[in-house]
């Protein structure tokens, strides 16, 4: 089945046509092994190097600071476990409490190896305290690593700030940008990171290719030990096709750049401004002025995440919900948990993500929809003010 609205973009996106018939000859026709000494992988290899130019291009790096890997989460594993290898005497990490799972299960298994993790909190926009994280540096500090945007709720951390304050500490900076590149503007040759993970499936771009950046001069021990493809920094043959597409994926995204900061932007604040002028409590989640233009994360109280998307997803709507429902206890996203939104607001938050293939019918059918599912569930509802008051949950 194919959804009608889909609205879920920052879980993944379609690949653009044109990046599938970019890639579609290196699946079929130009399979070569890029190693190769015949001039059958030669002719990949020209085209894997031209890729590799591509995508520094848009990023504003030289092409030998990219590694390609399969995803954002290898990458984001890449620079930590890097970091701490190179650094064999450091046991220190600081990260946020808001990262995504590439990150934060990492950070946990981390703990248990016996490594010590600080995990900065945000306030109830979602923002960070710079002055907390310039005071959990420490001497035996490894490694900072800090999401660029949030999955969730789309907040923007002031990164520029952030790496030039890890730079001037002489610690390695490291930066998710899994859900920024491609929305807002980076240029490496302005921005003081050292590391920075993208993901090509989070940009039109097919599952199962990813980059991590390393600025040159970078300490640097790869996660994937083998053969010598990418400089010996990661083995494993590449994905050509992949790596072609996401390169034509990232040029598309950066054409499109202005579109997703006015079209798709204006389509998702008349999306929230529908919502919130149609739905009583109603809020959204996050600071709305640091804010990727093609996310929104809504709270409506007193009804549950699930039971809306179950509903939406009747009318052919795709969106996310900000919680993870484990073995029957509805738990709330730790994003939210972090921004001390309230049970009643946290447990009935959906993400909207839209991209550049969302249209103005596919907001009009959602603002005519969701009123009359939040009213119909509000009406079922097992959650009341009295119940919210009780102490029971630990969330
Ligand atoms: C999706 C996502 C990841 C993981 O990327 P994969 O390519 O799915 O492994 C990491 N970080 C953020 C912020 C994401 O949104």
């Amino acid at each position: 089945m194919n959804p009608v609205v889909y609205l879920d973009n920052n879980a993944t996106t379609r690949v653009a046509p044109e990046v599938a018939e970019v890639m579609l000859p290196y699946l079929t026709e130009f399979y070569g092994n890029p190693s190769s000494m015949h001039s059958f992988g030669g002719q990949v290899g020209l085209q894997l190097k031209k890729a590799r130019a591509d995508v520094a291009s848009v990023l504003g790096c030289d092409p030998l600071e990219l590694i390609f890997t399969s995803c954002g989460s290898e990458s984001d594993n890449t620079a930590i476990l890097s970091a701490l290898a190179a650094q064999p005497e450091k046991k220190h990490l600081v990260t946020t409490r808001v990262e995504h799972p590439a990150i934060l299960s990492l950070a946990k298994h981390l703990e248990e190896k016996g490594y010590e993790v600080t995990y900065l909190g945000v306030d109830d926009k979602g923002n960070l305290d710079l002055d907390e994280l310039a005071g959990a540096v420490r001497k035996d500090t490894a490694i900072v690593s800090v999401m660029y945007a949030n999955n969730e709720t789309g907040v923007i951390f002031p990164i520029p700030e952030i790496a030039a304050l890890c730079k001037a500490k002489g610690v390695l900076f490291h930066t998710d940008a899994v859900q920024a590149v491609g929305k807002i503007d980076i240029d490496l040759s302005k921005l003081p990171v050292d590391m920075l993970s993208l993901s090509g499936h989070k940009l039109h771009a097919p599952k199962g290719v990813g980059v991590l950046y390393v600025r040159k001069g970078t300490p640097f021990r790869p996660f994937l030990i083998g053969g010598h493809q990418e400089r010996g920094r990661r083995a494993g043959t590449e994905n050509t096709a992949g790596i072609i597409a996401l390169a034509a994926a990232m040029t598309l995204a950066k054409a499109h750049m202005a579109e997703e900061n006015t079209r798709v932007k204006a389509l998702r604040d008349r999306l929230e401004a529908g919502i919130l002028a149609a739905v009583p409590h109603s809020q959204i989640n996050g600071d709305t002025a640091h804010r990727l233009p093609n996310t929104t994360s809504i709270a409506f109280k007193f009804v549950e995440g699930e039971a809306i998307l179950l509903m939406l997803d009747q009318y052919g709507i795709s969106a996310s919900s900000g919680s993870a429902c484990t073995s029957g206890s509805l738990e709330p996203s730790h994003v939210l948990r972090a921004m001390g939104v309230p049970f009643t607001y946290a447990h009935g938050s959906i993400r909207f993500s839209l991209s550049r293939y969302t249209t103005d019918a596919d907001i009009d059918l959602v603002l005519d929809k969701l009123p009359g599912i939040i009213e119909t569930l509000r009406r079922m509802s097992p959650f009341s003010e009295e119940e919210a008051a009780k102490p029971a949950c630990t969330c």
